[in-house]
This record gives structure tokens, sequence and C-alpha cells, in this order.
């Protein structure tokens, strides 16, 4: 029988990675040893470290070049950082070659890492870099994983002392049409002994796929839920986001209320101001309506301009007004900042650069 294809250390949960030691006859009291390399010392060479003999003959055995296991390290194929150097972004190229967004933002002295879940997206939104890119492939869990290592290592060189303490799933792709995969990878960077980052501390942002937002709440996943809604009517959402044929606007409302009934936790929405399309009093006043008897939490985005898109921010008066209403309703609403718009820094944007840089030289 050919060998089984090689798999990534960093797809492993610490259960699997003991499986394996003992399935080769090393005692699984030394998974905490190699956990601890991967995930909490960022080790990238493991023959080279000091472990004990066991493990470092299981290493020379099991990991490298035409062995079992090799490890995800994806190298960085270009980067970019905002004017104040508190937003950095970075293209990071996978073992196909597919490049995928991760961005590390410091603010406030709050460290957080923005990592992709899909090499482009399926689900199309007019506004996004990503989604006018369409679907390339499901990224694995070690792949996500990989990212938030990458941005803890940025972090620790150029901010020495400072931890990574949270994770917002909004880089390139759609969460919870890559289910399992996300949810094995967050399982991986919450578990205390490696990573670590706390489970209320990582925030799954989706597009509104119903299954998955009631599979969340059914399974008890311990993460933020941020749910991209954009449009107060099934028309006005439709507009700009395609999947809400697939999933209506009134489905995933009801969605969203069922998810807070279960897990009694705050649901945050985003909505990405564009001007004329959904930035009316009207439009907030509906919202009002919609949000009704939810625990919610309104996050206004204003637009970043992409190439495939011909909409414009919504100017800042008409954003307040806008606040205001769902204010004044008793909804918390806050703006997101842009925070380093000079990086490029909406989904997909640093790629789709890139692209158009190689097709215009
Ligand atoms: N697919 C998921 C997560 C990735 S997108 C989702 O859609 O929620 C993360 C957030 O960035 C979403 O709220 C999305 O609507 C928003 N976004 C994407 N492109 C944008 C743009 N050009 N300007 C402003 N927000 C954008
Ligand atoms: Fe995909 Fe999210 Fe972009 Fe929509 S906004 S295309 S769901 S990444």
């Amino acid at each position: 029988m050919a060998d089984p294809l090689p798999r990534s250390l960093h797809d492993l949960g610490f259960a699997e990675i003991e499986a394996e030691l003992r399935a080769a006859g090393t005692s699984a009291h030394h998974a905490k040893a190699l956990w601890r390399a991967l995930h909490r010392e960022n080790e990238l060479d493991l023959a080279a470290r000091d472990f004990c003999r066991p493990l470092k003959q299981w290493v020379a055995a099991r990991v490298g070049a035409g062995k079992p296991f090799f490890l995800d390290a994806p190298e960085v194929s270009s980067e970019t950082h905002s004017a104040d150097g508190l937003t950095r972004k970075f293209l990071l190229r996978q073992r196909d070659g597919q490049e995928t967004e991760t961005v590390l933002m410091g603010y406030d002295g709050r460290h957080t890492a923005c990592v992709s879940t899909q090499a482009g997206c399926a689900m199309g939104c007019v506004f996004c870099a990503t989604g006018q890119m369409g679907f390339v492939r499901h990224l694995r869990p070690g792949e996500i994983v990989a990212q938030v290592l990458h941005a803890r290592r940025v972090l620790e060189a150029t901010m020495p002392g400072r931890r990574l303490r949270n994770l917002v799933l909004m880089g390139m792709g759609e969460p919870l049409h890559n289910y399992d995969a996300v949810i094995r990878a967050l399982e991986i960077i919450s578990t205390v002994r490696g990573i670590g980052i706390g489970p209320s501390r990582i925030s799954i942002s989706t597009v509104g796929v119903v299954p998955g937002i009631l599979r969340l709440a059914e399974e008890g996943q311990p993460y933020r839920l941020a749910v991209s809604l954009h449009g107060s009517t099934e028309e006005e959402r439709a507009a700009l986001v395609p999947a809400s044929k697939k999933w209506p606007l009134a489905e995933l409302i009801a969605a969203c209320r069922s998810y807070g009934e279960i897990t009694g936790k705050r649901i945050f929405f985003e909505w990405t101001l564009i001007a004329g399309k959904n930035d009316s009093p009207d439009t907030a006043r509906r919202l009002v309506e919609l949000l009704k008897g939810i625990d919610a939490h309104v996050n206004l985005i204003p637009l970043n301009p992409t190439g495939g898109f011909a909409g414009t921010a919504a100017a800042a008066g008409v954003g307040q007004e806008f606040q205001r209403i769902l204010l004044g309703a008793g909804i918390p609403c806050t703006f997101r900042q842009r925070r380093g718009i000079d990086v490029a820094a909406g989904c997909g944007m640093l790629k789709a650069e890139k692209v158009k840089t190689r097709f215009t030289i």
C-alpha cells in the first residue's frame, strides 16, 4: 500500500499528537514537549530541538521531506505597514503557492490577529476584494493556526514582551463555509498550554451561513459570533450579498434569534456603510426593528474602495446619523476605526493589489 499523504503537525490537536506518538511506540508522555515546541515556542526546526531521546528519534523518523509529517511554515510573499506601524499586513504563501492575507493590529495595548480561512471566497459580496476573486480552496486547520503563529512571531520581534490575546476570523474567506477546519483550528489555538488565546477573545465573522450559525449554537462553541448584515430588506441585502439568495434575511435573523436563545450570548452585527445603498435613516430604522429582542451590538465599517465595485463610503455625517438612530433605540453601535487604511486594510485588498500590479507591469 502506498504511504498516506504527508500531514501537517499543525493540523493535529493535542490528543491526536498523543495518539501518533503512541502508535509509533513512543510514550504519549512526550506530547506535551512537542506541543509546547510547536505552539508555545513557535518552533519551525524540530530537528534542532534539544528534545529527550525518544522524541528526537520520533521527529527524525517522522517529520521532514519524504516523511509522514511536515510543518506549516508559510513564506511572506509581501508585507506592508501602516504609517504608524500599528497595523502590519502580510500576504503569506502556502505550500501550493496560494496566497492569503494575515493582519496584525495593535491598538490601545490590545494586539489582535486577523486571519484568513479560505483562499478566495465563494460568497461573492460585491464590495469585497476577496469576493471579487472567487473561490479557490479551503484552508486546512494547520494553515489557519500557522497564520496566528506568524502574527505572534512578528509581534514578539517588533514589540518584545507583548502578547497576542485576540483573534478575528475576518481575513479572506467565509469561516462557516469551512466549518470543520475552522473549529479544529480554533480548538488548537485556544488550548491553554499552546497558543492559548481565550475562546471569548476569538470572533468568527460570517456572511450569514444559516446552518453554520445554528451548528455553532447546538455544539455550544465558545467563540464570539459576528454576522455581516449590510442590508435591512431582502432586496437591499441581496444587491450587496449574493449569498442572501441562499439564506434569506428572514431566515438569517431567525437563526440569530435561536443562536441568542440557545447560547445567551451577544451577537455582533457588521455593517459596511455604502453611500446610497444601505446608509439611509429608513434603513437604520428597519435595522432597529429587525434586531428587536436580540442581544446585538452593531459595528459600522466605512467601505474600503475596491477595484471591482463602483460604490463609495457613506459620508461621515450620514454614518453618524445612522449610528444615532441605533443608539437612540438602545442598540450599542460603534464605528470600526479605519485602522491602517494606508495598508489596503480591507479584506483581500493586498492580494488584489498584487495581482493588479502583476498584470499592469
Ligand atoms: N466572510 C466573512 C469574514 C471575512 S470579511 C464575512 O463576510 O463576515 C470580514 C468583514 O469585512 C465583513 O464584515 C465584510 O463585509 C467586511 N468587508 C469586506 N470587504 C470590505 C470592504 N471593501 N470595505 C469594508 N468592509 C469590507
Ligand atoms: Fe466572502 Fe466575507 Fe468577502 Fe463576502 S465579505 S465575499 S463572505 S470574505
